[in-house]
């Protein structure tokens, strides 16, 4: 490498008089990214510069479907609603969300993060002994986890399940959510082999874009249809408004539709 890098540069420089020569391993990007590349008669093509070896190259990551993939669920199954709660659990908030969830007497999928489990499981416990259903969203909420490679996704889903495990032994968690719905059919796939129906939803007010509390809950009647799954945040930010919405939220789903926990 050091020869053709020095071939290239002595070549280079006949072309190129004033670019410095960036071999030794000190070559700076710009100093390998000439604006008119050096001639590579005796050369082969170099597949991509690597200026800073130790940085590995970013890995490939597949494509988004254009469409969402099959084995999706998005609805209840049944003429009631569900209530779904990601990015916890968060101290802040989780603790009063699930007061709410308490006062109207209704329970919800929550969406938990392994890192979040991790620093709170203490509140972990609350939401299962309270009769929450539980979904893995992943280890540390990667919006790009589905298009990484197989054994990646496996690996993460298995450690996230690990921690809640650790915070509630032989804890059920039936279902997945992707991070930002951002699926691919390999996730589907992975999260499947681990038991895991992958949770999507019918109803996203985008209380994580933090609207008021009145929007997040106009969003949500004028959306709701029967059997509907509506997405909801107890973590990932201030949810302050979710919280202020919770009450009329939740009275109107029950109203309009009856609320019933995931199963
Ligand atoms: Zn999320």
């Amino acid at each position: 490498m050091r020869h053709r890098a020095l071939l290239a540069c002595l070549t280079g420089l006949a072309v190129l008089l004033v670019a410095g020569c960036g071999g030794g391993g000190g070559g700076t990007p710009a100093a390998t990214a000439p604006s008119s590349p050096p001639p590579s008669a005796a050369l082969p093509p170099e597949p991509a510069p690597s200026p800073t070896r130790a940085v590995p190259p970013k890995p490939r990551l597949r494509p988004l479907p254009a469409k969402l993939p099959a084995g999706l669920v998005r609805t209840t199954g049944t003429a009631k609603v569900a209530l779904t709660f990601d990015d916890g659990p968060d101290p802040a908030w989780t603790p009063k969300v699930l007061d709410r969830l308490k006062a109207a007497k209704v329970t919800a999928t929550f969406c938990v993060v392994g890192t979040q489990v991790r620093k709170h499981p203490g509140l972990l416990r609350r939401i299962v002994r309270e009769g929450h259903q539980l979904c893995n969203h992943s280890w540390n909420h990667d919006l790009d986890l589905a298009r990484r490679p197989v054994a990646e996704i496996r690996a993460d889903l298995v450690r996230t399940n690990r921690e809640i495990r650790r915070a509630v032994p032989k804890a059920k968690v039936p279902f997945y959510r992707q991070p930002g719905g951002r699926w691919t059919a390999e996730v589907v796939k992975v999260a499947k082999q681990l038991d895991m129906r992958s949770l999507h939803w019918t109803v996203d007010p985008q209380d994580w874009a933090k609207p008021t509390a009145a929007t997040i809950e106009k969003r949500v009647k004028r959306s709701a249809r029967p059997g509907a799954v509506v997405l909801l945040h107890d973590g990932g930010g201030n949810r302050a408004a979710t919280l202020a919405a919770c009450a009329k939220v939740i009275a109107g789903l029950k109203r309009d539709h009856g609320v019933a926990r995931l199963t």
